[in-house]
């Protein structure tokens, strides 16, 4: 038997479906089980290279296993992993990120960008004295209760089993790129914040149309409402200031994850002091971590924040990027779209344009799922979804975008 196929059988029996994230079972009939990863590339148990365009999603920005951000970790956890007290690292980092996240004057770090929401949506609520929140058709923002909602049929409803009717009843959802929608669902001046993907990642990748950003920000100013933007995936990726600075755009709460923790888990929570001192210890909206902030977290994140600000370390992965989708647009069929921000793309096949989430839910995901095919058995790993992100790191280079863009066109034929 083949290891993946063994390593399979062995992991149903003792992980549900095999995995500890749904999306990692998408693989039919049985996922790679990877071994080791280096730069722009991973290898499975049986020696399988894979140049691997999904990046953990999302947070291998730098490449696997970058030497600054192994060193890192390495000295750190040759002085133990957690403590349970505050440290200098801690105060180093949370200084860098300031320096960095626009309109952030303190943080508070968490393990995901799964907690980093949930905290902030309870900041918003706590700050207003409202319970409602308005959210993306389409948005995620991690697994907790209170973003587990979608859209059918007009209504709002649970997107999973064991989400209550408060939850449900608690949320608006408005179209992306659709400021109408959002002056509708805020006229009431009765929600707390409004969350959303500055470029919807979870359904592919969707940007938004020009002026929309402020346009929403305006909308939240006029309602009372908070604007929290949410740069898990965009964070440190469309530039080091991330949505925010390339879009020009101002949040009142942002949440970060992914890259801020150079690989290692994190989450971040960032506003005004005003606003984030209402967090305990010093206001009563409870927030607490046996691993918050935690040494290695910390010192992965600080080596790739560092990283990620010398030299044109970002300029040079935006251009490959560009590269890359000036390539695939040349050579989709023209009933098919690549949409791109920068260092991420995805492309959309049976659809002309993708404006928000329900275009991106018409593509044709049949079609993408055989161009998946093809693109792993010639050797590059994408995001088995046409919902999910492709990403590059720094180490993607001109060669590998290069020879990326032939199995692409093999790919497409
Ligand atoms: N927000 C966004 C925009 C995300 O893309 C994700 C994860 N893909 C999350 C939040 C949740 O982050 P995590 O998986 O670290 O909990």
């Amino acid at each position: 038997m083949m290891k993946n196929e063994k390593l399979y059988n062995d992991a149903v029996k003792r992980l549900v479906g095999g995995v500890n994230s749904p999306i990692r079972a998408t693989i039919s009939p049985y996922p790679f089980f990877t071994d080791h990863a280096k730069g722009a590339y991973l290898w499975d148990v049986e020696g399988n290279r894979y140049c691997d365009y999904c990046l953990a999603y999302g947070p291998i920005i730098l490449g696997h296993s970058e030497p600054a951000i192994v060193k890192a970790i390495r000295d750190q956890a040759e002085k133990g992993a957690v403590y349970g007290t505050p440290t200098p690292l801690e105060v180093r980092y949370a200084e860098k990120f300031c320096e960095l996240a626009p309109n952030v004057e303190m943080i508070r770090t968490v393990n995901s960008g799964t907690e980093a929401t949930m905290a902030a949506l309870r900041l918003a609520r706590a700050v207003t004295g409202r319970s409602t929140i308005a959210m993306l058709n389409g948005g995620y923002h991690g697994s907790h209760d209170g973003v587990l909602t979608k859209r059918e049929d007009q209504c709002v409803v649970a997107s999973s089993r064991g989400v209550t009717e408060n939850q449900v009843r608690g949320t608006r959802m408005v179209g992306f790129n659709d400021a109408e929608s959002l002056e509708d669902a805020l006229k009431r001046e009765d929600v707390a914040a409004f969350i959303v993907e500055p470029v919807m990642g979870n359904v592919g990748c969707v940007v938004p149309n020009d002026g929309y950003l402020n346009d929403a920000r305006k909308i939240c100013d006029e309602t009372g409402t908070l604007f929290i933007i949410d740069e898990t995936i965009t964070g440190f990726r469309l530039s080091v200031g991330g949505a925010q600075e390339y879009y020009g755009v101002d949040a009142d709460i942002v949440t970060y994850g992914k890259i801020a923790g150079g690989g290692l888990p994190i989450g971040v929570i960032g506003s005004s002091r005003e606003i984030m001192e209402n967090f305990t210890p010093v206001g009563n909206v409870y927030n607490a971590g046996t691993f918050s902030g935690n040494p290695l977290s910390m010192a992965a994140g600080l080596a790739a924040l560092e990283t990620l600000n010398s030299g044109a370390v970002l300029d040079k992965i935006h251009s490959r990027a560009e590269q890359l989708v000036r390539g695939v647009r040349d050579m989709l069929p023209s009933d098919s779209c690549v949409k791109s921000a920068p260092a991420m793309f995805q492309i959309y096949f049976g659809c002309e344009d993708v404006r928000n989430a329900d275009d991106a839910r018409r593509a044709d995901k049949g079609r993408f799922m055989q161009f998946w095919r093809k693109m792993l058995d010639s050797g590059y790993f994408l995001p088995p979804s046409h919902f999910e992100t492709n990403f590059l790191s720094a180490c993607h280079d001109d060669g590998i975008v290069d020879s990326t863009l032939e199995a692409i066109g093999d790919a497409l034929k």
